[in-house]
């Protein structure tokens, strides 16, 4: 891993924010970093770290950002989104979420992530809490730093990657402002049952706390398992309600370079959140916009074919992850992310992830960068031949049953560790 380049060691006279400077540098860059390093080196890396399926922009949404680059039109458009996108939005959250919402309910940002910031900043002021369930996103609890507030997290106690609703009751005290739920969930591929939602959604509106859904993954969802929606769970108006739906085109479209991403919220939360955007990024990026817009009228077979073609690779990355000695593995119901327990090798996951990538070449994500240390991220949205070669390798470094032995690249490596 490269050596951290402080302020002080380039003798640099750059005094930055104690704030900024508490931000953790994203792990999965760094790893990412050291594997292109590997890679550069012509070292066949095998990368399971990854967040994005391999699958192209639909070509509607292509032809849609082309024709207004074509018209050599591209200006600033509305802070909240164009009109046509906003109405696209509406149209998508009626089919999948049974909601008729209006376009004062939306605002669309540059990616999920960017409607996430602009939700927390809109509604967190110092010292404020927000509610993050383990395993969570590595995002969240850093966002929640950037607003000044304090992340509080829960872990489920059973061990598992659902919490109950007595521990997320229990951590929600008069500072908390807003509870963040990501199902289907990064890192582990959990789905939140119904039921869970449903009590989620009423213990928020009792309590006055946002219940922030972040449902980036929603439609990625396996062995009939129905996308979650929390609307389903409130008879209240969206403006009464405490519901926040954060969605996007980045991962169900293959356009997470395009960062178009969307909130529907009460009308007074899209205002506020429309006045930091204005005096930040002004709006999101009109070609994306475009593209957007088309991605989400335009046909729609490309989604259902991701996610057949995601659950072929899960059921083949399980079935090898089964072979392996002492690995604990939660059949992920969603997402294209795996999330299983490395304990019986070791309890330090970023020792391990390291490990697994100088012996065996496979990018990993340590669990402890998502609130499950011992356990690691495995992405199983590249194809059944990097998974199946990646476990093959991991077990080859880790597990005493598997050959000791292999062949790597163009290289046959003997295990002498073990
Ligand atoms: N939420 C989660 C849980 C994610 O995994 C990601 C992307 N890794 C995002 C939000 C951000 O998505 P976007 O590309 O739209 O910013």
């Amino acid at each position: 891993m490269r050596a951290a380049r402080t302020a002080a060691s380039l003798n640099c006279k750059v005094s930055t924010s104690i704030l900024a400077r508490s931000i953790r540098e994203s792990a999965t860059l760094a790893l990412n970093e050291r594997a292109k390093q590997l890679a550069d080196r012509r070292q066949p890396v095998i990368h399971l770290g990854g967040g994005e399926p391999k699958n192209k922009a639909p070509f509607a949404a292509v032809i849609g950002a082309a024709a207004r680059l074509t018209a050599a039109e591209v200006k600033y458009v509305p802070t909240d989104g164009t009109r046509g996108l906003k109405q696209a939005i509406i149209a998508y959250t009626e089919e999948h979420y049974g909601r008729r919402v209006s376009p004062a309910n939306v605002i669309v940002s540059s990616g999920a992530k960017q409607s996430i910031f602009n939700v927390l900043v809109s509604l967190v002021d110092p010292q404020d809490e927000v509610v993050i369930l383990a395993p969570y996103w590595v995002s969240y609890p850093e966002m929640v730093r950037l607003v000044h507030g304090i992340p509080v997290v829960v872990t489920p106690e059973d061990g598992g990657f659902v919490p109950t609703i007595e521990e997320v009751d229990a951590a929600i005290g008069s500072a908390t402002k807003a509870v963040i739920v990501n199902s289907p969930n990064n890192p582990s591929g959990a789905v939140y049952p119904d039921g869970l939602i449903a009590e989620l959604v009423e213990l928020c509106e009792e309590r006055g706390v946002h219940l922030v859904m972040d449902d980036i993954y929603h439609r990625l969802v396996f062995d009939g398992v129905r996308p979650p929606s929390a609307y389903a769970f409130t008879g209240r108006d969206v403006d009464e309600s405490r519901v926040v739906v954060v969605n996007g085109i980045s991962k169900l479209y293959g356009m997470t370079g395009f960062r178009i991403g969307w909130t529907i919220a009460p009308e007074p939360l899209v205002e506020v959140m429309k006045n930091v955007q204005a005096q930040t990024t002004s709006c999101p990026a009109a070609l994306s916009m475009a593209a957007a817009e088309a991605a989400l009228t335009g046909v729609q077979n490309g989604v259902e074919n991701l996610r057949l073609s995601v659950q072929n690779v899960r059921d083949v990355l399980l079935q090898e992850l089964r072979a392996f000695a002492g690995v604990h593995v939660t059949k992920p119901e969603g997402t294209f992310y795996c999330l299983p327990d490395f304990r019986a090798y070791s309890d330090d996951s970023e020792e391990l992830s390291r490990f697994l990538l100088d012996k065996a070449l496979v990018v990993t994500v340590p669990g402890k960068e998502f609130g499950a240390e011992g356990h690691l991220r495995i992405s199983f949205c590249g194809s059944v031949k990097d998974v199946t070669e990646g476990v093959r390798r991991m077990r080859w470094a880790l597990d005493p049953t598997a050959p000791n032995d292999i062949v790597i690249g163009e290289r046959r490596l003997v295990r002498d560790w073990l």
